[in-house]
């Protein structure tokens, strides 16, 4: 993983697996947060069902999706510029080729796409994908297709998704949808919906037909998965009104994670997003408890300074953040923590971002997503706010948090030179045919010589070296699977 991601820039074409023939060609792409790419592999199996073929070639596609994200504005503004070029490639080698638009950007938008861009022949919202075979028999017959109908239930617990551009080991499972959190600066609570959880018994079946397959890791996924909740079905926010039998017998985070990690104890297990306000220590013994629970939280906090954490309506302060990362660390060993940091958030001063960076030298952080801020309409922020921080302070309060970023994760990623790790193969490094690539506990990208392993197999790796991103090392034998990850 690179320390430095931009989600937007992720988009990718896809191969599916047919299921029958209707003898044209669906060509996807996805942009935006794991979450998007998990959903792209729902949307791949509805349309599998329908008998669409992939390519990998726009020109000679039928039906070209894009999978969009709206979380900034040059998200958007990557999505546009495909459509562009999806414009030219209709007009120059392809006039019959339909475009739809799915995910958030569908969502924030609906109806007005199908003004601004008159390429876009369907928009199709993240809880209608179901609807798919009717709007795509819809835009069949010459009509423009829209659903952005959200959900109270919807969790797509029932689709089994085709895996896209799976290396056969690692996957993501998505367990909730949508969120409750509000922060101000958010567009995610608008696009997805409100926030609900997927029954743990259809989480237990994907993943023991992933296993059955061969996987060997999971991340399982929601925009806030320590709020996962299952009482029955429903949104989070009534669980107050189910029957005391159904509050009785819930599931949280803490328990499906105990759940899922003793159902398969040689199945690597990760998640994905964290929120400090909902993750509790439950889930912290839980991770502490199963081996097979990977030692990496992903942990935003967007700011260090309680004023703007306020003005955020992220709902903890600077302090409590700093006793749950000092409790992470006293409950879990060796755990790598990660951030989400938002630079020139409206009203923030250079007090306010120095306290970022004071908390970024106390917490050192292993990785990071950093981000200029970027006003999204409809958000409590654009609403009462103003984008007040001009844009060369942003970008120098950014590169700031970027140094620092840097450096903290050099010294953490230092820690592990001369220790011997755990890693899991999932392919061959980028940069030479001669190394495996995999990642270990903590989530480092480990390259070592490729010797007689294989793919999915995990390995123990002596470390000789690193950059702030990659371990580099030795293999010295398979892990036996049951000794500590880290050899000191
Ligand atoms: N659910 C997670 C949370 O609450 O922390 C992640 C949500 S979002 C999909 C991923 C990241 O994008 C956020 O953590 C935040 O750092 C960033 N982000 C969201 N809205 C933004 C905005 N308006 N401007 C810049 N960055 C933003």
């Amino acid at each position: 993983m690179e320390k430095v991601i931009e989600e937007e820039k992720q988009g990718t074409t896809v191969q599916l697996n047919d299921k029958k023939e209707n003898g044209r060609k669906l060509y996807i792409e996805s942009y935006g947060c794991q979450m998007n790419f998990s959903d792209s592999e729902i949307v791949a199996s509805i349309l599998a069902k329908e008998g669409f073929n992939t390519t990998n070639t726009l020109e000679e596609a039928d039906l070209v999706l894009v999978n969009t994200c709206s979380i900034r504005e040059k998200a958007e503004q990557t999505v546009r510029k495909r459509l562009e070029k999806f414009n030219r490639v209709k007009e120059r080698d392809n006039p019959n080729m339909k475009v739809g638009v799915l995910g958030c950007m569908a969502e924030r938008l609906k109806s007005k796409f199908l003004e601004e861009e008159k390429i876009v022949d369907m928009v199709v919202g993240p809880d209608a994908y179901k609807d798919l075979p009717n709007l795509v028999a819809e835009i069949d017959e010459g009509r423009d297709a829209v659903n952005v109908i959200l959900s109270k239930e919807e969790t797509y617990g029932d689709v089994a998704p085709v895996r896209l551009h799976s290396n056969g080991v690692t996957a993501f499972v998505s367990i909730t949808r949508g969120c409750d959190n509000m922060c101000t600066f958010c567009v995610v609570p608008f696009t997805r919906g409100r926030e609900r959880s997927r029954d743990p018994q259809s989480i237990l079946e994907e993943i023991q037909d992933l296993v059955n397959k061969g996987f060997k890791e999971v991340t399982l996924l929601g925009q806030n998965v320590d709020s996962y909740l299952w009482y029955g079905g429903g949104l989070k926010k009534d669980f107050k009104k189910a029957s005391p039998m159904a509050q009785a017998t819930a599931v949280d985070f803490a328990k499906l994670l105990h759940i899922v990690a003793k159902a398969q104890p040689n199945l690597r297990v990760r998640f994905s997003t964290s929120n400090p306000q909902d993750i509790s220590d439950d889930v912290l013994h839980a991770m502490a408890a199963h081996r097979n629970i990977c030692n990496y939280i992903h942990l935003p906090v967007q700011s260090g300074s309680d004023r703007i954490l306020k003005e955020m309506n992220r709902l903890h302060t600077r302090q409590e953040y700093m006793d749950l990362i000092d409790r992470i660390h006293d409950i879990i060993e060796d755990c790598a923590i990660s951030q989400d940091m938002i630079a020139g958030f409206p009203t923030e001063t250079e007090a306010d971002h120095q306290d970022t960076l004071s908390l970024m030298e106390y917490v050192k952080y292993d990785y990071g997503f950093m981000f200029a801020y970027s006003e999204r309409p409809g958000t409590m922020a654009a609403r009462k706010m103003e984008d007040d921080v001009p844009e060369e302070v942003k970008k120098r309060r950014l590169s700031e948090i970027i140094d620092v970023q840097r450096r903290t994760g050099l010294e953490r990623a230092q820690y592990f030179v001369g220790k011997t790790v755990e890693v899991l193969i999932e392919k061959e490094s980028k940069r030479s045919d001669q190394h495996w690539a995999g990642r270990n506990s903590q989530n480092y990208m480990t390259v070592f010589p490729k010797g007689n392993f294989k793919v999915g197999d995990f390995v123990m790796v002596k470390i000789t070296d690193c950059t702030s991103a990659t371990l580099i090392g030795e293999a010295v034998g398979y892990s036996d699977m049951t000794g500590p990850i880290t050899i000191k």
